[in-house]
């Protein structure tokens, strides 16, 4: 194994019945035999199925997309498990992700300062992200792409030695979704959006149809297909992308594992 991807939630958008927003949990090697984990995004919602794969005192670091609240709402929840568990010493965890998510947080948690009221120490460290950002998380480099987004938005690539796990967040077809993408080995590509349906948004999600694009002319080996919201029959942007794209395709699914 060289990287796990567990998908945590992947409605999107907002979360649906019992489905959690974007959150998942990437574990890499780490440098001393210990498995390395990668938490990215952490939508409304994602708290709730976080627990049924990981002890969040066990993340080693977080990647946050952009701050929109279906990616990132959630860390609200887990700075309370973080800062007051009474039986887990938490330790502080880093949080790469765009500038302003410390205010946005303690908007949403209403604690002004990074140690809340009572906690011994501050749960999260926060580290702004910007394009080209590359980050080592055990035997991983992560980059971070700058992609189309209606507000500052990143895709992540993960690799481990030539293995590549590419993640758009969220965007809209541009050159950074196409860097992302490039070669991956498995492509975690958000559909937000369904083709004619939605032709009078631009610049925010990608189709399934675009993904399937984004897929072939990227190189991709295979497409996990997610941010799809509750509204949507799954069905559609699967059927975009299969015209699109010949390799090995599925829909994201809540709790389920993908080995690379
Ligand atoms: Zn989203
Ligand atoms: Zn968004």
């Amino acid at each position: 194994m060289s990287i796990e991807l567990t998908v945590v939630g992947c409605s999107g958008s907002y979360e649906g019945p019992g489905e959690p927003a974007s959150c998942y949990l990437v574990t890499v090697p780490g440098k001393h035999g210990k498995p390395f984990r990668i938490l990215i995004d952490c939508g409304n919602g994602a708290l709730s199925n976080l627990h049924k794969v990981i002890d969040p005192s066990h993340i080693d670091i977080i990647l946050v997309s952009h701050l929109h609240a279906d990616h990132f709402l959630d860390l609200a929840g887990l700075e309370v498990y973080l800062a007051y568990h009474p039986l887990v010493n938490c330790p502080t965890v880093r949080v790469f992700a765009p500038e302003g998510i410390d205010e946005r947080l303690s908007a949403a948690t209403g604690n002004p300062d990074p140690i809340p009221p009572g906690a011994s120490r501050a749960p999260y460290e926060f580290i702004p992200l910007a394009e080209g950002d590359s980050i080592e998380a055990g035997r991983a480099i992560i980059t971070a792409v700058a992609v189309e987004h209606p507000v500052p938005a990143f895709g992540f690539r993960i690799d481990v030695g030539d293995t590549v796990l590419a993640y758009t967040g969220d965007t809209d077809t541009c050159e950074g979704a196409s860097t992302v993408a490039h070669g991956a080995d498995l492509l975690l590509c958000e559909a937000g959006y369904v083709e004619g349906r939605d032709d009078h948004f631009q610049g925010i999600h990608l189709t399934g149809k675009r993904a399937g694009i984004l897929a072939r002319e990227a190189g991709a080996k295979k497409l996990l297909l997610t941010h799809i919201p509750p509204w949507t029959d799954r069905e559609v942007p699967l059927e975009e992308a299969r015209a699109e794209f010949d390799g090995p395709l599925e829909l994201a699914e809540a709790l389920h594992t993908y080995t690379l």
